[in-house]
């Protein structure tokens, strides 16, 4: 992982929520996309069941990652395509970078890749020199601001068309307007130019197939599509799990996945890339190569309790339906993915202990589960997560949570496994939170350290007697 940002997840969260312009951005994308995935799924002609037969898929690529990936690099090179494996971040960014260098690129253009965002691949180029151009819009737009995605399909969700209006009449000097579709004509006409000059076009990897040896991807734009075929060189990343066995496999997991994205039936532009430009073909690239990168994938592989979440096509839809990410938006998980994936994934290729935050800050309300389209268990996976930063876990390399939590619950656990203990507590907190700020019959503000708990609601007041003692007494 070469660049992340996680650390910050309280203040980051706190500034989105106090943000009412983004606010209202995520509840307009949860009401559009979130909503409209359950129906999708239920109008498939093999109804919602098709996401079980789907995870069965993945589980089934996961327990042969190491035979698929022999496979499609065989196919992969059978089709005349190049094919690195890369251990970690760094390799895969050098790999890209050595092949731009070798072909002397001056320009490069790229369709939208969260993997690329993972290894850095902006930041290795730019460093060396070379013009990049995101070209998807919602990433054109994040990259002329400077910022990063907060979104795995939708990166800009938190730009008004005010700030992107502003934007571009500040970056590509055109008259302010806030009108789309005058803003994406400025887009397009000024990505059309680095179309024409790139030499090189990168691009992600929805879903490879192994056994044909070719990628796909999916895009509403058609620029993946220009980025991957007008350069002479095309080079496409992809993590080592997004891998199906056979093509009825890739193409159960293609449909739920743009069902999944974006409630639809299918993208509007998808590319299946196999290798370079053949003789009589009109188009595409001289030279095609596949990175597949590992970065920290294996060590999920090899843990039992996490395999699962290398199931995940990041299709999104988990993001869409998510009571936090519908509050704090991407920016507060950090970089590159954020919502319930991010909070397992991040955790898991960043480390434990400096992620933590991601996977205690969701709720648990199971509502990523039902419209993940592969039914990925994420709640479980949290709850893992969580249970390694109570206790924790040298092979993770995790430290268990501080002394005094720790304390604090053997305490509550003894307390509440002993009846007159609890009685007492309890008769002692009656008598205690009569002192306490109270209205309408509720506690307003608790003393410290429990006065995080009153910083945004009120608290009923403890019963005086417990119902153990009514029923004793006959109530
Ligand atoms: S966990 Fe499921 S819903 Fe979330 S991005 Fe992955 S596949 Fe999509």
């Amino acid at each position: 992982m070469s660049e992340i940002f996680v650390g910050d997840y309280t203040n980051e969260a706190k500034r989105a929520i106090g943000n009412p312009v983004l606010q209202r951005a995520l509840a307009d994308l949860q009401n559009r996309f979130g909503r409209g995935t359950a129906q999708a799924y239920r109008n498939l002609p093999e109804g919602p069941d098709l996401r079980l037969k789907a995870h069965e898929i993945r589980e089934n690529a996961i327990a042969n990652l190491d035979v698929l990936l022999e496979t499609l690099a065989d196919n992969v090179r059978a089709n005349g395509g190049q094919v690195f494996f890369a251990r970690d971040a760094a390799a895969a960014a050098r790999y890209c970078l050595e092949t731009a260098r070798r072909h002397q690129v001056q320009t490069a253009v790229k369709g939208k890749s969260m993997v690329s965002e993972e290894i850095g691949l902006n930041s290795a180029l730019i460093g060396a020199g070379i013009d990049v151009a995101e070209t998807d819009l919602g990433e054109y737009i994040i990259q002329l601001a400077g910022e990063r995605p907060s979104h795995i399909i939708a990166p800009a969700i938190h730009k008004t068309r005010t700030d992107i209006g502003r934007l571009f009449s500040d970056k590509i000097k055109i008259d302010y307007t806030d009108d789309p579709p005058t803003l994406t004509r400025a887009a397009r006409k000024a990505l059309r130019q680095k179309f024409l000059a790139a030499d090189i076009g990168f691009s992600g990897c929805n879903i490879a197939c192994a056994e044909t040896g070719h990628i796909a991807t999916v895009s509403n734009e058609g620029n993946i599509r220009m980025s991957t075929t007008m350069p002479r060189v095309h080079v496409a990343i992809m993590g080592m799990e997004r891998v199906a066995a056979r093509l009825e496999d890739h193409d159960i997991l293609l449909r739920l996945l743009c069902r999944g994205a974006a409630a639809q039936n299918m993208g509007t532009y998808v590319s299946y890339v196999g290798g370079p430009r053949q003789a009589g073909q009109v188009d595409g690239p001289e030279e095609f190569h596949l990175v597949i990168l590992d970065n920290g994938r294996s060590r999920i592989l090899a843990d039992e309790q996490f395999r699962e979440m290398l199931c995940c096509i990041r299709c999104a839809a988990c993001l869409n339906v998510c009571p936090v990410y519908g509050k704090i938006g991407g920016h507060a998980y950090g970089h590159p993915y954020s919502g319930p994936v991010g909070a397992v994934v991040m955790p898991l290729l960043a480390g434990i202990n400096a992620a933590g935050d991601l996977c205690q800050g969701e709720t648990l309300c199971g509502a990523c589960q039902d419209a993940c389209p592969i039914n990925i268990d994420i709640p479980r996976m949290l709850l893992a997560l969580r249970a390694k930063l109570a206790e924790g876990d040298p092979g993770w390399g995790v430290s268990p949570a501080g002394g005094g939590e720790k304390l604090f619950y053997r305490m509550w656990s003894w307390m509440i496994r002993s009846r007159g203990v609890y009685d007492f507590f309890l008769r002692l907190a009656a008598v205690g939170q009569t002192v306490l700020p109270a209205q309408n019959g509720m506690i307003r503000r608790l003393p410290p350290p429990m006065n995080g708990w009153t910083k945004a609601r009120d608290l009923p007041p403890v019963a005086g007697e417990s119902f153990m003692r009514r029923w004793k007494k006959g109530l």
